[in-house]
């Protein structure tokens, strides 16, 4: 026998892939109907319709970071202004709900171009060895180094945030 969390489980996975489609009130009907279907009492439709709503909110909003739309890390509210870049070239966003100010990750350029920096200085370094020299890191080494470290950082506070 089945207990209730893995129905309300096989619930969700059965509209993971409607959300994208379907209306919120669609969404809901559909976990009303599939939970009578699955014998729930009234008194326990309330618990497990929230249990799978959650579960959405949660699947929606890792959609939307796929999507790159941007969750406020506070409110889980998408933002939609346009952001400005800090110095080493993090999105920093408002959120106009909750007016947090919202750090976010390196775009793929930023990223690839700190990489590409640190891989070329490693290059030289590496080459330079033999010939009994050594190459000193430059400040662009520890800032591409720094925001690698800010950008992983950033990273794991968005997937902890949901
Ligand atoms: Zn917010």
């Amino acid at each position: 026998m089945e207990n209730n969390n893995q129905i309300e489980n096989k619930i969700f996975l059965s509209i993971k892939e409607k959300i994208k489609t379907l209306s919120t009130r669609e969404v809901d009907e559909i976990i009303k109907v599939e939970l009578k279907n699955h014998n729930y009492e009234d008194w326990q439709v309330d618990y497990a319709f929230e249990r799978i709503k959650k579960m959405i909110k949660h699947e929606s909003i890792l959609w939307k970071i796929e999507k790159n739309k941007i969750i406020c890390f506070q409110c889980k509210l998408e933002i939609n202004d346009n952001p400005k870049r800090d110095l080493w070239g993090f999105r920093k966003y408002t959120c106009m709900s909750c007016n947090k100010e919202i750090l976010y990750p390196l775009t793929n350029r930023y990223r690839n171009i700190y990489w590409l920096v640190l891989v070329s200085f490693c290059v030289i370094f590496i080459d330079a060895l033999p010939n009994g020299r050594f190459v000193f890191p430059g400040l662009l080494i520890f800032v591409a180094v720094l925001s690698l470290i800010k950008d992983k950082k950033l990273c794991e506070k968005i997937s902890l945030s949901n």
